[in-house]
C-alpha cells in the first residue's frame, strides 16, 4: 500500500488521482485519452510559446534547401519558356500555312465569283 501511495498522483487536467507509470515517475497527467490529448496540446502550445522563432529560424537556416527549391523552380520556368517558344514557333508555322491555304481558297472563290458575275453580265 505504501508503494501505491508513493506512486499515486493527482492528474493536472482532470484532478483525479492516478497511478504514475513506473517508467515515467514525473507523470503529471493520468493516462485517460482525453487528458493525454489535452496534455499534448498543452505541450505543443508551451513549446511554441517558448520557441516563437523556431520556424522562422529554421527557415533562415535552411538556405540550401530554399536555394535548391528556387533553382528547381527557375529551371522549370526556363524549360517551360523554351517549350512555350517551341510551341509558338510550331504554331506560327502552322498559322502561316493555314493563312496561305486560306488566302488561296479566298482568291479562288473571288475569281470564281468574278467569273460567274461576268457570266451574268454577258
Ligand atoms: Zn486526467
Amino acid at each position: 500500500m505504501e508503494k501505491n501511495l508513493r506512486n499515486e498522483r493527482i492528474c493536472e487536467i482532470c484532478g483525479k488521482s492516478f497511478m504514475a507509470n513506473k517508467y515515467r515517475p514525473n507523470q503529471k497527467v493520468c493516462s485517460s485519452l482525453e487528458c493525454q490529448y489535452k496534455r499534448q496540446l498543452e505541450n505543443m502550445k508551451m513549446w511554441r510559446e517558448s520557441n516563437p522563432n523556431y520556424f522562422k529560424y529554421k527557415e533562415s537556416q535552411d538556405k540550401s534547401w530554399k536555394q535548391a527549391c528556387r533553382e528547381r523552380s527557375l529551371d522549370w520556368r526556363r524549360k517551360h519558356k523554351e517549350y512555350l517558344q517551341l510551341y509558338r514557333e510550331a504554331n506560327k508555322e502552322r498559322h502561316r500555312e493555314y493563312m496561305r491555304d486560306y488566302m488561296r481558297k479566298y482568291r479562288q472563290r473571288k475569281k470564281q465569283d468574278q467569273e460567274s458575275s461576268q457570266e451574268e453580265i454577258s
